[in-house]
């Protein structure tokens, strides 16, 4: 077991182990209390897990209630928007693209998986759709007001990288909505590796308050609020400097 040689969030050089699942070896950053799989699986393990993904019929049942649920979200925060350009990051097969749709934002949305992209198209031909990874946004698609981030971030080996390829992307003042599980949360269990969201290669990072609010400020994001959480999941509003 190796640690890291330093922290990808606050630069501390000091970790501790979390231990073992499926392999795969665990930290927890002593500075923020980052915890992540070090080290990281490379990208042609991580593709094989994405190509096994299947999408099946009940997940395009369950749209209708992820469209309430993405709606909500929207609603809550929609008046603090900018403008009305939206872009869901992870889209999936559309439902956040289409509920944005629906309230009247030009609505965009990319996913790495382009089977879940193809069944957003098909679905929801109102939004525009992209597959690939964050950096292959179509540049003629510019900047934007509202963007969501949802259950993302933990799956990624990357995430400074994926926010360099965002932050570009986000307009000055723009808002974003962010949600990923939070290790900070007194129902995670002590025995850390435990806890079901602790299942490498699917999710390598697990964030706490602190550690977000570090990691997001050098890509120039202020969180304005986290959404109180009874259940391990931080729910955060940042805005774009
Ligand atoms: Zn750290």
């Amino acid at each position: 077991m190796t640690a890291p040689a330093t922290c990808i969030v606050c630069g501390t050089h000091d970790f501790t182990s979390l231990g073992t699942k499926d392999s795969y070896d665990l930290f927890r950053c002593g500075g923020c209390k980052l915890a992540f799989v070090h080290p990281m699986p490379c990208a042609d393990e991580i593709a094989a897990i994405y190509e096994k993904y299947v999408l099946n019929d009940s997940y395009e049942r369950r749209a209708r209630s992820k469209i309430i649920r993405s709606t909500r979200r929207l609603r809550r925060y929609m008046h603090m928007s900018p403008g009305k350009r939206f872009l869901d990051m992870g889209c999936s097969i559309g439902t956040g693209v289409e509920a944005a749709r629906r309230l009247g934002f030009d609505a965009h949305g990319i996913d790495i998986d382009e089977n879940s992209v193809g069944t957003a198209r098909k679905l929801f031909p109102g939004g525009r759709y992209h597959a690939g990874p964050i950096a292959s946004l179509p540049p003629e698609w510019g900047q934007f007001d509202f963007l969501f981030s949802v259950e993302v971030i933990e799956h990624l080996p990357d995430p400074h990288a994926y926010f360099e390829a965002l932050a570009p992307r986000a307009r000055s003042g723009a808002l974003l909505y962010l949600t990923t599980p939070d290790a900070g949360h007194w129902r995670v269990p002590k025995d850390f590796k435990t806890w079901n969201h602790v299942c490498p290669p699917q999710h390598l990072l697990f964030f706490n308050k602190d550690a977000m609010r570090r990691f997001l400020d050098p890509h120039g994001f202020d969180i304005l609020k986290f959404e109180w959480n009874l259940k391990p999941g931080l729910k955060l509003l940042a805005r774009k400097r």
